[in-house]
């Protein structure tokens, strides 16, 4: 099945007591059991609801994965992922990643004794030296927010596996539209669902895909017992959203593409990262695994300073100043200030996270209007 039927459909029948085809909200906490444990299949709606079952199979179908957990919100899925390390344990990660995961690791799983490797992974050879017995998850990111590094899925899972090593991969940035980690190795696929999945700005959500039974059950395990789980109102706004999820990811790249020739040789603009670039470091990689290029583009403005940078972020009419990416409406963002504050300065500047850097998230509107607007905010 094409991916735009699988959107439309997979995980969704028409509802067996009335016929609704939409699948309906069961806004329940709790089901009705004949005798105790003589229920039909559910319980209790922190574990399992109707309408949040519809989307976790609609979300594994779309990752060609078997299994399907949605949490609350992204930053919930990977703390689900990170309880099945033990003290002790190591990770090893990309050194340009979304704020909230630096944060999770850095703030919350270190105290616990997980110790986090935050290392060059666009050179997947440099996974080797920090490889140990400890070794027990690689967690990337690719696109990486906001640097738009591409990461090389299937030569990390080559090496993930040779030392029987979870990988972890954060969809996030490329929407499962144009890219399915788990096709290229990958154990596990996080998503913040909150962004092109949802692509309406109006939900906060996660979610876990994969293949592995085990993983699966011990996924779930923590899913329940920690209850991160969203609820069905929520799920139901997602399922909506995701009927689209094609052909806005299809709006975005035209956009996009079209945007960052647009500001390539702008003079105000010193350096843009978008992958589809041919002279784009990791071009070559983007290629091979990605289906297009996305709208994330980060453009570093030319001789700025912090204040010349904040007034031009407040230039723009079309473009909203705003946290988060992935929705139907274009967003412009800071990330040494906004979506990655809590990443050192010193940090974040290593990998080219500079006080007149911005993000775009380009959106779905008319092109020209969003051209326009780049135009006069930068002037
Ligand atoms: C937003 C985001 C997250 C966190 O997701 P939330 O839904 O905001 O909790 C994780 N990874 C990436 C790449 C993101 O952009």
């Amino acid at each position: 099945m094409g991916f735009g039927t699988k959107a439309i459909h997979a995980g969704q029948e028409p509802d067996p007591t009335t016929g609704a085809v939409m699948t309906p909200i069961y806004q329940t906490s709790t089901y009705w059991q004949k005798t105790p444990g003589d229920n039909k299949g559910y319980e209790y709606s922190r574990g399992t609801n109707p309408t949040r079952k519809a989307l976790e199979d609609c979300l594994a179908a779309l990752e060609n994965a078997k299994y399907g957990l949605a949490f609350s919100s992204g930053m919930g899925a990977t703390d689900a992922v990170m309880k099945l390390l033990m003290p002790g344990d190591e990770v090893i990660t990309g050194n340009d990643l979304y704020g909230g995961s630096y944060r999770i690791f850095t703030k919350v799983f270190a105290n616990y004794g997980i110790k986090f490797h935050f290392i060059d992974l666009t050179n997947p050879e440099n996974i080797h030296q920090y490889l140990n017995e400890k070794t027990k998850l690689i967690w990337l990111e690719t696109p990486t927010n906001p640097m738009m590094q591409i990461i090389d899925i299937e030569a990390v899972s080559k090496i993930a596996k040779s030392k029987n090593v979870i990988l972890a991969v954060d969809n996030t940035f490329a929407s499962p539209y144009l890219q399915n980690p788990i096709d290229l190795g990958a154990d596990i696929v996080m998503h913040s669902v909150t962004k092109y999945i949802g692509g309406h700005s109006d939900v906060v959500m996660g979610a876990l895909l994969l293949n592995d039974e085990d993983l699966y059950k011990k996924l779930w395990f923590i899913y329940n017992a920690c209850g991160a789980t969203p609820g069905p109102q929520d799920s139901f706004l997602v399922l909506r959203g995701i009927k689209t999820l094609h052909l806005r990811m299809k709006a975005h790249c035209e956009n996009g593409e079209k945007i960052a020739h647009f500001l390539k040789n702008h003079p105000k603009i010193e350096k843009i990262y978008w992958p589809g670039f041919t002279d784009h470091p990791n071009h070559d990689v983007a290629k091979k695994q990605m289906r297009g290029f996305g709208g994330m583009i980060s453009i570093v403005l030319k001789d700025a300073d912090l204040a010349e940078t904040f007034r031009i972020s407040g230039n723009f009419k079309v473009f909203t100043l705003a946290e988060s990416l992935g929705g139907v409406e274009s967003l412009i963002n800071h990330p040494a200030t906004m979506t990655h504050g809590s990443i050192p300065k010193e940090e974040r500047e290593k990998v080219g996270v500079v006080d007149n850097l911005l993000r775009l998230s380009v959106g779905v509107e008319d092109v020209d209007d969003l051209i326009d607007d780049l135009k006069s905010a930068l002037s």
